[in-house]
C-alpha cells in the first residue's frame, strides 16, 4: 500500500472523516487532499448514481496525482421527494456547496409534510482506485428523518436538519464528530470498503 493516499475532495469535513475511519485500516497511510498535488479542476459529476460519481472523482485524482486515491459521493435521499435531492444534494438550490440555501430549499419542499412522512437516508459511496487500474467501491447508508428546523453546530451540509434513527431526538449537527463517525453513512461505506480491501489482500 502506498504511503500517501490522495483524497479527491475539497471538503475538509469529508477529508477528516475519511482519514479518521479509513486510516484505521490503512495504518501508516497519509491522507492528503488531492488539491495539495496541484490546482486541478474538479471533474464534472455527470454520473446518474453515487457510485458513478465517486469513481469519476477517484479516477480523476489518480490521473492527476499518480497515487492511490479515494473519493466519496454522497447525498440525502428523501422519500417524500421521490429520492431528491439525491445525487444533486450539493447543488440542490443551484450553487454547489451552498448549505444554507440547500437546507432552506429542503425545508420549503417539505412544508406541510407531517413528521411520520419525513423519512430519509444519507447515502455514501466510497471509491478507492489504484494507479494500476484496480478499483474497489464501498456503500453505506444512515437512516433517519428530516426535522422542521435547523439545530446544532457540528458537521456540514444537511446535518442540522437530519435526525438519525440511531440518535433519537438529536440532529447529526448536535453529535460530536466521533459520535457521527460511529453511525454515519460514510462510516458504513468506509467499513464496507475496508472489508473488501481486507478480502482482496
Ligand atoms: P458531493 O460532495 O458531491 O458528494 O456532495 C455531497 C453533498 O451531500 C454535500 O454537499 C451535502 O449537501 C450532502 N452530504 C453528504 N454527506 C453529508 C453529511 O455527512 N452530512 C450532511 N450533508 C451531507
Amino acid at each position: 500500500m502506498a504511503d500517501t493516499v490522495a483524497v479527491a475532495t475539497g471538503n475538509a469535513h469529508k477529508l477528516v472523516e475519511i482519514e479518521e475511519i479509513l486510516g484505521r485500516a490503512m495504518p501508516g497511510a497519509r491522507f492528503v487532499s488531492w488539491k495539495e498535488f496541484g490546482d486541478f479542476e474538479d471533474p464534472e459529476e455527470t454520473g446518474a448514481t453515487f457510485a458513478e460519481n465517486a469513481l469519476i472523482k477517484a479516477r480523476a485524482s489518480v490521473a492527476a496525482c499518480g497515487v492511490v486515491s479515494v473519493a466519496d459521493d454522497s447525498g440525502l435521499v428523501v422519500d417524500a421527494l421521490d429520492g431528491a435531492p439525491g445525487v444533486f444534494s450539493a447543488r440542490y438550490a443551484g450553487v454547489h456547496g451552498d448549505d444554507a440555501a440547500n437546507n432552506a430549499k429542503l425545508l420549503k419542499n417539505l412544508a406541510g409534510v407531517p413528521e411520520g412522512a419525513r423519512t430519509a437516508r444519507f447515502v455514501s459511496v466510497v471509491a478507492l482506485v489504484w494507479p494500476d487500474g484496480r478499483e474497489l467501491v464501498g456503500e453505506g447508508t444512515c437512516e433517519g428523518v428530516v426535522g422542521f428546523a435547523e439545530r446544532g453546530e457540528h458537521g456540514f451540509g444537511y446535518d442540522p436538519l437530519f435526525l438519525p434513527d440511531d440518535t433519537p431526538g438529536k440532529t447529526m449537527a448536535e453529535l460530536e464528530p466521533a459520535e457521527k463517525n460511529a453511525i454515519s453513512h460514510r462510516f458504513h461505506a468506509l467499513s464496507d470498503l475496508v472489508a473488501k480491501l481486507e478480502a482482496a489482500r
